[in-house]
């Protein structure tokens, strides 16, 4: 048990990023809790799919209490709804293309411009090509992106694993977190489905698009000086790993808080 500990907090590391040709300044340190965030946080999650954004994403909107926007729920939701633009999204959605800039741009913009948004959200899956970075500059100024990154292999592991509860929503994995009986939600006795976009061809989609057209953003956001990366190979299960990641996370935020 405690080798695990270990083998957790080893596997989550922070990458410092130069900006330009000069290295970035060393962080100044400190406290940080909930309270003394008075300021808006802007910030973006980067990542390749599978890489777990939307369970980092819990823990910061849980002890920063920042809104989590993920353009891919948004696009979900929209689908289910039967909306003329969840129609248009369902068709590149289940080909594991990216919807257009200009959908994704409007469906994101109308999402912050609402009131909980006033005081800083958290993007997740959101941008994912060059001009939709842009299009947010235009909008309003982000502090902070975090990238997180993880070898391939454990990527592969933990997209194609994951069901989903057709009833509650709740999140299970063949391998990380199997539900006690096959098939069956463990908290509502929902069935459980994969989700379209997370069968092997589609993934194997999904990961060429995100190295042609959402890698080149780590370079984007390195030139503004604001990208920070955190390694999670650790296994999502090890005790600790929550604390481990959230550390991590801290460090990025008092790294770049004025
Ligand atoms: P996600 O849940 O973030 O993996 O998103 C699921 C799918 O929604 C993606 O594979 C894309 O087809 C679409 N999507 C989500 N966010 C974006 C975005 N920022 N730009 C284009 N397509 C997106």
């Amino acid at each position: 048990m405690e080798k695990q500990v270990i083998r957790g907090y080893s596997k989550i590391k922070t990458k410092s990023y130069k900006k330009s040709n000069k290295t970035l300044k060393t962080p100044k340190i400190i406290t940080l809790n909930t309270k003394n965030i008075k300021h808006k946080m802007k910030i973006i999650l980067l990542g390749s799919p599978g890489v777990g954004k939307g369970t980092y994403a819990s823990f910061i909107k849980e002890k920063y209490k920042l809104p989590h926007i993920s353009t891919g729920d948004l696009f979900r939701e929209a689908m289910k709804n039967g909306t003329p633009l969840g129609k248009k999204a369902k068709e590149y959605i289940d080909r594991g293309d990216l919807v257009p800039d200009d959908l994704t741009v409007q469906i994101l913009k109308e999402r912050i411009s609402k009131p909980d948004c006033e005081n800083g959200f958290m993007l997740d899956g959101f941008p994912r090509t060059i001009p939709q970075a842009e299009a947010l500059d235009k909008i309003t100024k982000i502090e902070l992106a975090i990238n997180f990154f993880a070898s391939e292999k454990i990527i592969l592991q933990r997209l194609g694993g994951r069901r989903i509860c057709k009833k509650c929503g709740a999140i299970f994995h063949l391998v990380n977190k199997k539900p006690k009986k096959e098939g069956v939600c463990d908290i509502c006795g929902g069935e459980l489905y994969q989700r379209s976009d997370e069968m092997p061809e589609i993934i194997k989609e999904r990961l060429k698009t995100y190295h042609e057209k959402t890698k080149p953003l780590e370079d984007y956001y390195k030139k503004k000086g604001i990208l920070r990366g955190i390694m999670v190979d650790a296994d999502i299960n090890a005790p600790n790993f929550k604390e481990a990641i959230l550390d991590k996370i801290d460090e990025a935020i008092e790294s770049v808080k004025k």
